[in-house]
């Protein structure tokens, strides 16, 4: 089949093993799959993944053990969990001990014609979401994520760090909430998409720290984000990091310290409350897609990707 690989190098590959669905695993047969930050850094050395990228698709099940999905539209979850280990068993199979993740750790991902995973990481799409939609139902819940592990409230300052991919979603969703958000960023016509979306937002040449904000979110994707978080971020305030880099940068935490600041990391999220907010038009994911390429051109797709500025890239495999 047709996939985009890395190994060493990333690369187009007309010819790559079809996966064999074995126990329990269902076989989708991917439409159309989005690039995000996590498959550039992956390309740079991040978790030394070897295989398929790609964990963000919609697709078409061919086959599997229950054979009510088949020919359903589904997008998938990306953490693939053991059930049995101690975090799997106090729920937080998210974290599970033996997890592989599509695409990203173990598992060969999306960026293909066909994706092996297993049935229960599934969810049948209704058709109030089109294909363009659920191919971000995985970043989305990223964002939906946070909500989950801080309190937000009408009263607050919030700031999302970013202007890229995920925190034109985190600014979305936090702004659904109630909460009075703003987005920094670099690049003039995503902070525009942000004045449509009725989101306040500043170039980030014009920002001068001052401790003040409540809460900051960082979604830059790069090392420095987390710096200026702290700079943004008020004693006792909390810095949420959405950005996984493969190269860390040193770092003084002495901030931290002496603000009393609390980071929390933030990763995966829920899929469902995604869907939901997809279906009922809750947020504009459409605004956010920059070119459509196919997956022969997925080299070209990745560079594209990482310049920046560049929103989302989808892939398609037909
Ligand atoms: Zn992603
Ligand atoms: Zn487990």
């Amino acid at each position: 089949m047709r996939a985009l690989t890395f190994d060493t190098a990333l690369a187009f590959n007309p010819r790559y093993r079809e996966p064999l669905p074995t126990d329990g695993d269902v076989l989708v047969k991917v439409r159309q799959a989005g690039i995000c930050t996590t498959d550039l850094e992956i390309v740079k050395g991040y978790m030394n993944f070897r295989g398929v990228l790609g964990h963000e698709f919609v697709g078409e099940v061919v086959s599997g053990p229950d054979k009510k999905l088949v020919g359903e539209r589904v997008v998938g979850e990306i953490n693939f969990p053991c059930g049995r280990c101690d975090l799997c068993l106090a729920g937080l199979s998210n974290h599970c001990r033996n997890r592989s993740v599509l695409g990203i750790l173990n598992h060969d991902g999306a960026f293909a014609e066909f994706v092996r995973v297993p049935v229960h990481s599934l969810h049948v799409l209704p058709k109030s979401v089109d294909d363009d939609s659920a191919v971000f139902v995985e970043p989305l819940a990223a964002a939906f994520q946070v909500l989950k592990q801080v309190k937000f409230d009408a009263r607050q300052w919030v700031t999302v760090l970013g202007d890229g991919r995920l925190g034109l979603l985190v600014a979305q969703v936090l702004r659904n909430a109630g909460s009075p958000v703003r987005v920094i960023g670099k690049h003039p016509d995503k902070l525009a998409l942000c004045e449509k979306w009725q989101i306040r937002s500043r170039a980030l040449a014009d920002i001068v720290p001052r401790h003040d904000q409540d809460v900051v979110v960082d979604c830059t994707g790069s090392a420095a984000g987390l710096e200026l978080a702290l700079q943004l971020a008020r004693p006792r305030g909390t810095v949420v990091l959405k950005s996984t880099v493969a190269q860390g940068k040193p770092l003084n935490l002495a901030p931290v310290v002496v603000d009393e600041i609390t980071i929390v990391g933030s990763r995966c999220g829920p899929f469902r409350e995604a869907i939901r907010a997809l279906a009922q038009k809750e947020i504009d994911v459409v605004s956010l897609i920059h070119r459509r390429m196919k997956i022969e051109q997925g080299v070209e797709a990745m560079e594209l990707a990482g310049r920046p500025g560049v929103l989302k890239v989808l892939l398609l495999m037909e």
